[in-house]
């Protein structure tokens, strides 16, 4: 368990209510994020990752439970937290070019404009976008826009960031590339950060915890904690037996709480190197 949490997540439930009936979406989610962690949620297609997500941002009101972000209930989007969706296409303004996309939320949170342009510049050559400032986002191919997305919250200079499978509809290359950015990121500017996947891979390689959810209605199955050695590399850190071991343990967790691999990538059983129990945090 963590020291000091910076999120603490509380007996949250989500349930949408529509004339059709009830859907209940989230049955009891409690988790903590400590400052400067990188903390992966996964679990199946449907299960409430977003829902969930948009909880903790404070653009959904749980129906029981509490999100508390240092020590203040969250109910509306905070001010010190970035978001970078998933579908970034539809995040990005097509009228205005790069470099504005960056700056566009400032302006709401009063930033002067000398400031803006110096957040711009920065984080757009953080993220290797400093040429492409002047072109509109359709100009730019997915893996860019992403990049786009993480400048734009870098740039928001949060101290919390929240990511909602952010690489999952780019190619396999890009979506290692993305996956380099984002530690680097993580590293440079010590974000504390909560990141959503479906993709038990992805969520091993970046994390320091994996927090596995159900099927929905989800609740926390079990913790991973994940010592796998800081930097990471795509092809030296997965050819590690400790990071087949990982896998082959989010996976069981998954599949024991009657979740169905296929939901998740990559699809079918990992057998590859021993899986120790551990039995941290199960709940
Ligand atoms: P995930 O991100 O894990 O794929 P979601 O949080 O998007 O899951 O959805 C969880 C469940 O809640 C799904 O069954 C989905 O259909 C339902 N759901 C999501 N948003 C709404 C909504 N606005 N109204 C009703 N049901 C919803």
């Amino acid at each position: 368990m963590t020291a000091r949490a910076m999120l603490e997540v509380a007996a949250l439930a989500k349930t949408y209510e529509s004339r059709d009936g009830a859907t209940p979406a989230i049955a009891d989610v409690s988790f903590t994020v400590a400052p400067g962690e990188l903390v992966c949620l996964v679990g199946p297609s449907g299960c409430g990752k977003t829902t969930l997500l948009k909880c903790l941002a404070g653009l959904l009101a749980p129906s029981a439970g509490e999100v508390l972000l240092d020590g203040e209930a969250v109910r509306r989007p905070p001010p010190n937290m970035g978001f970078v969706p998933q579908d970034y296409s539809a995040s990005m303004l097509p009228w205005l070019k790069v470099d504005s996309n960056v700056t566009f939320p400032l302006r709401h949170k009063g930033v002067a404009a000398r400031r803006r342009a110096e957040l711009a510049e920065e984080t757009l050559r953080v993220v290797g976008l400093s040429e492409f400032a002047r072109h509109y986002p359709w100009q730019l191919s997915g893996g860019m826009q992403q990049r786009v997305a993480i400048a734009r919250a870098l740039a928001y200079e949060p101290e919390i960031l929240l990511m909602d499978e952010p690489f999952a509809s780019v190619d396999a290359q890009t979506r290692g590339d993305l996956e380099d950015l984002l530690l680097d990121v993580w590293a440079t500017y010590g974000v504390t950060t909560v990141f959503v996947t479906h993709d038990i891979d992805e969520s091993v390689y970046l994390a320091d915890r994996v927090i596995v959810l159900s099927r929905r209605p989800s609740t926390v199955q079990r913790t991973v904690p994940v010592d796998l050695p800081r930097p990471r590399d795509q092809i030296t850190t997965k050819q590690l037996a400790e990071f087949a071991r990982l896998r082959t343990d989010v996976m069981r967790t998954i599949k024991r709480a009657g979740g169905d691999e296929s939901d998740l990538s990559p699809s079918g059983p990992h057998r590859v190197g021993a899986s120790r129990e551990r039995t941290e945090d199960r709940q």
